[in-house]
Formats: structure tokens, sequence, C-alpha cells
């Protein structure tokens, strides 16, 4: 140990011995465990019609699709897998019930080129199932999966279930601090889907971002506090989305919804990285 690490070792006692550890485990600046996230591209959807999405909106309209992978000292954590990767193969794209799918770059590619197979990762968080977020889902049947339970237990319309039984699965039953340290914590925000949930990041250098699933499609929609009519439940939809204001109010952070085209060239994507 060299003398300056002793110094910091020391004072760091003295803080923990006057404020004690509790303190510290809300107090994430410096603490998180977090090296870096990075922004995933995991495809575009082309709506017929933007109002599907976006009430009040007219004539068509566009959804970017993003997932986000994070680098943590316990693990590899990806939240979300998009739309399927088979899709890039597809000449003329996945015509789907509100539009059409189109992936340019695979969810695949993107890791490779940071050294890493879908086994790689340890922690796979869904907002929520439904298809535009769980395309991959199949490539990662070693991940522990981390949903909500609500959503774990909700069964496809012919009775089946979700996911695959043989998975290993944490089922969060509210909110849930994934690596114990208070660096992603996934929030509760039912009501697009029954456990839907974003995930709260606190970045060292950055700060805190909150991830938004489909609590939020569009920024239209969190300015003027809407949800599309299809939600699974339109009133506990809305209440998520004062919970989210709280949550970004509390933890002074940014909110990043991954379907708003605009946000596209605002952010780094892989293989940048934030920290
Ligand atoms: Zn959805």
């Amino acid at each position: 140990m060299t003398k300056r690490s002793t110094f910091v070792a020391a004072v760091l006692a003295l803080l923990v011995a006057f404020a004690g550890p509790q303190a510290f485990a809300q107090q994430p600046a410096g603490k998180s465990g977090i090296e870096r996230m990075y922004v995933l591209y995991c495809g575009d959807i082309a709506l017929d019609n933007a109002s599907e999405f976006t009430p009040g909106a007219t004539g068509p309209g566009a959804l970017s699709v993003t997932c986000y992978l994070i680098k943590h000292r316990d693990g590899w954590l990806l939240f979300d897998t998009g739309l399927g990767d088979q899709i890039a193969a597809m000449p003329n794209g996945f015509k789907s019930q509100v539009g059409l799918w189109t992936v340019k770059r695979t969810l695949t590619s993107e890791l490779a080129e940071l050294g890493l197979k879908p086994s790689d990762i340890t922690y796979l968080v869904l907002s929520h199932s439904h298809p535009d977020h769980v395309g991959n889902l199949g490539l990662f049947s070693g991940s522990t999966l981390v949903v909500q339970k609500a959503e774990y237990d909700w069964k496809l319309p012919d009775g089946k279930p979700r996911f695959d039984p043989a998975q290993k699965v944490i089922t969060a039953e509210g909110d849930y601090d994934v690596f114990h340290d208070d660096s992603v914590v996934l929030i509760s925000t039912p009501g697009h889907s029954p456990g839907h949930q974003n995930m709260l990041v606190r970045l060292p250098k950055t700060g805190a971002i909150l991830l938004t699933g489909d609590s939020v499609h569009t920024k239209a929609n969190w300015d003027g506090h809407k949800v599309p009519s299809r939600n699974f439940n339109v009133p506990q939809s809305l209440a998520s989305l004062d919970r989210m204001a709280a949550v970004l109010k509390e933890n002074n952070a940014q909110l990043w919804i991954g379907h708003e085209t605009s946000e596209v060239p605002l952010r780094k994507y892989s293989p940048a990285y934030y920290e």
C-alpha cells in the first residue's frame, strides 16, 4: 500500500465510522461498480400509423429500437434484446401488425465487435416481454433473466409461458437492485404490460440515467403525459409516468427514451461508451 492509498483508506474508514455504511449505499458517486455502458442499435420500426403509439399524432411514424449493455465489476448486463437478428437477413424486412421492422446491424455482431459472445452476458434484464424487446431472447438462454414476477407469470394468449421455464431467473416484485450496490436499479413501472420495468443506471462519471423500455414510447408522450390506448392498463401506465417523474427528480437523472428517434443522434453508440 502506498502512502497515498493508506491515507485514502484511513479517510474512508473515518467517513464510514461517522456516516455508517448505509450512508454510502445511498451515495452512489464513486461507489458504483459500473465500469461502462454501451448503447446498442437494436433495429428500426416504420409505423403505418404514428397515432397507435403517440395519441394525437397523424400519418406514418418511426420508432428506434435500443438495447443497453453494462460492464459491471460483477459481470455483463444486457437490457432488452431488440428485434430478432434473423430480420437482418430479410431483404424487405419483417412486416408486423404495426409496421415494418428492419435490422441493419445484428446484436450478435455488435457484441462480437466488443469481443463478446451472448454466453458472456451474466444478467439479461428485460423491460417487458413484447416482441420488439425479446427478439433475441433465445441467444441468451445461459444468462440469468431478471424480470418482474408479474411479467414472468403473464401467459401468452394461448396459455403458454412467455419464458423458457428451464432458464435461470430472478423474478423481482417491485424495485430491484441488481448488483446490490445501487448502480443498476430496476424500477417497477407496470401498465404498458403487467410487469413492465425501467432501469435506473448510476454511472460514475455521466451520472444517473433512467432507461424507459416502453413506459414511454416517444418524447411527445412524455411531454404530453400520454400513453397509447393499446397499453395493458392505461391508468396504471399513467401512474407509472408519475413514478418515473419522481425517480428522475430524486436522482437528478436523465431520461433516455429508447424508441424516440430524435434521441438517436444524441447518443454515442457502441463501440463508444459512457462511464
Ligand atoms: Zn411494448
